[in-house]
């Protein structure tokens, strides 16, 4: 185990922002002291993790989660804590002394520095060597441009197969360290595996290159091979051109997953540049949650053959109970996007993604192709096959929306279906939906009710408290979220905080749910233009309706008053709540 000065990570924590940190991940957005985005670390809609730039914290309202930068990368790039220290003073230019990592640190870190050194010379030769011609053929007959050729830094490795290995024993490479470099074969430690191949760098989003993919040019063997898993490369959890990717993927919300790496370069060639291919092996889970801490959408380009369409319906699958909505595009005629980028140009790639189907609808097409044969639809088949899926998408709402697709394609009563899906689901989802499905209502007011309205136009404007605080107090609201919300700001303001930011006022309410309405509200600044008169407004119209209610109190108590001193009592009780209002209506 490394042992890190305390000297050091303080250097270390000191030179790096969290928030352009966490910005590399997260999609962040500034509101009073915080930034907020959709949390990486768990499920949901809206923002509730928080990045604070003043003390260099992140907190997350919904899972609790929290760290400095240190436990950020550990928790996001599944790292353990040397290799988290060692990679952030890497990119705060902090010096760590060699006594302070592990060999296993110097080795990592060395197989990068190999194979980046590695993948400028493979690039070079592509450019550069005779041997090469044929790679380069391929790609101007693929249309691919040379500025893609530069931005991915595709490559060539010569056709000698003992050629690397001598290559690098030459350099002081030991055999040891070569064989974790996923650069030659297991079998046979000095065959190089890419020999002949155009290759296709694999990089982090910090262009560190980790593997290679390498298509056959000529000759025997698999059209593509893939760096074998080590220390530093994984394949079920990198997607080919999310480095280049990434930043777009954030801005836009959404990823564009196609097949291979030839596709991925095509569509970034046709502008669609946040486009990523999975690393030639099935889409995994790994990479949908890789996916769903950067963006919202997926967007599915597969061939249109029948692998094509089962790859689909997995990142479908995979993607949907992560809460990553996704569509499916109707590739045509079997054309790929690089083969459209050969044939018909970018313009006829871009296209390609305007017709597409929401994934539900494609997987439901998919499963009734799937069962539907000669002797016609295998219903309980099918129908168990969706219900499987449907049971893993843990979400009430989506769940009810793709029953009632469901219900529409196979012209059936939605109830009977929720009846079956109920029955047939014994995962907690499905009870859950039978009882809501009863249930009559929730058990406090959503949406956007007058009170809410008020409530959530003061916490956006904090200095408009005292307006409400003057003729409100919390029991005057009937909503538990609002009368929670005003508690926590006369909390606040107890405390002699003039202004109270979101974050506190988060911090203090304990329900997830009115949290997550709360944040959604406040960040839409719908609220904010003319606060001070929604607020006197609202302040008005809810003091006028306490008012009323207490008079119609009253005015039962007077009914059934025993004594004259009760009754006298009461009467000008009633008689000044009269005034009350009568003096409210006069300030509108
Ligand atoms: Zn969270």
């Amino acid at each position: 185990m490394a042992a890190f000065s305390e000297s050091v990570l303080q250097d270390i924590l000191a030179k790096t922002d969290l928030v352009s940190l966490v910005g590399e991940y997260v999609s962040l957005k500034p509101n009073g002291q915080r930034h907020w985005g959709l949390c990486p670390f768990h499920h949901e809609k809206s923002p509730s993790f928080t990045v604070n730039g003043a003390n260099q914290f992140f907190y997350c309202f919904g899972c609790q989660e929290k760290g400095n930068a240190f436990g950020f990368l550990m928790k996001i790039e599944h790292l353990p804590f040397p290799e988290a220290v060692r990679k952030l003073a890497d990119k705060a230019g902090v010096l760590i002394a060699d006594t302070e990592e592990t060999p296993q640190d110097r080795e990592r870190q060395a197989v990068v520095e190999l194979l980046g050194k590695l993948t400028k010379s493979f690039h070079h030769l592509l450019l550069n060597n005779p041997e090469a011609q044929g790679a380069r053929d391929l790609l101007a007959r693929r249309g691919v441009t040379p500025a893609m050729v530069e931005s991915f830094q595709l490559g060539y490795a010569l056709r000698e197969r003992g050629w690397m290995k001598r290559f690098l024993t030459e350099r002081k490479y030991d055999a040891d360290f070569l064989s974790k470099t996923g650069l030659f074969s297991a079998n046979n430690p000095d065959a190089f595996l890419f020999s002949g191949r155009l290759l296709f760098p694999i990089r982090f989003p910090s262009h560190e290159t980790v593997g290679f993919g390498g298509r056959l040019l000529a000759g025997d063997g698999p059209k593509y091979i893939n760096s074998p898993e080590t220390q530093v490369f994984s394949k079920r959890r990198m997607l080919y051109g999310w480095d280049k990717a990434l930043p777009r993927i954030r801005e836009k919300q959404q990823v564009v997953l196609c097949e291979g790496y030839m596709d991925a370069i095509a569509l970034h060639q046709a502008g669609i540049d946040w486009a990523v291919a999975p690393l030639g092996t099935a889409f995994t889970e790994d990479q949908a949650r890789l996916i769903q801490r950067a963006a919202r959408t997926v967007v599915c380009l597969f061939d249109s053959d029948e692998a094509g369409r089962k790859a689909a319906a997995k990142a479908v699958e995979l993607c949907e109970p992560l809460q990553l909505e996704t569509f499916v595009v109707k590739t045509p005629d079997a054309k790929d996007p690089s083969e459209l980028l050969e044939k018909e140009g970018p313009e006829a790639v871009r296209a390609l993604l305007e017709s597409r189907q929401k994934g539900f609808d494609f997987l439901l097409d998919f499963r009734y192709t799937a069962f539907n044969r000669d002797s016609g639809l295998d219903v309980r088949g099918f129908v168990g096959e969706v219900f499987g899926f449907l049971s893993r998408v843990d979400n009430g709402v989506q769940q009810e929306t793709f029953l009632n697709r469901m219900a529409d394609f196979l012209g059936v009563q939605r109830d009977t279906l929720v009846e079956d899906f109920a029955k047939n689901d014994h995962s907690r989802t499905g009870r859950a939906l039978a009882v809501r499905s009863e249930a009559s209502r929730p058990r406090t007011a959503s949406g956007r009710t007058a009170e809410w309205s008020l409530v959530v136009t003061v916490v956006s404007s904090p200095e408009l408290f005292g307006v409400l605080r003057r003729d409100l107090s919390p029991d005057d609201f009937e909503e538990d979220r609002c009368r929670a919300l005003v508690e926590v700001m006369e909390a606040l303001a107890g405390e002699g905080r003039a202004a109270f930011p979101l974050d506190e006022v988060l911090e203090r309410l304990n329900d997830e749910t009115w949290r997550e309405e709360l944040i959604r509200d406040v960040m839409s600044g719908e609220y904010q233009p003319n606060a001070a008169q929604m607020v006197r407004d609202g302040v008005l119209k809810m003091r006028e309706k306490t008012l009323l209610a207490q008079r119609r109190k009253v005015k039962a108590r007077l009914e059934k008053a025993a004594t004259d001193e009760e009754k006298t009592r009461l009467l000008q009780e009633h008689k000044f709540l009269g005034e009350e209002i009568t003096r409210l209506k006069g300030n509108d």
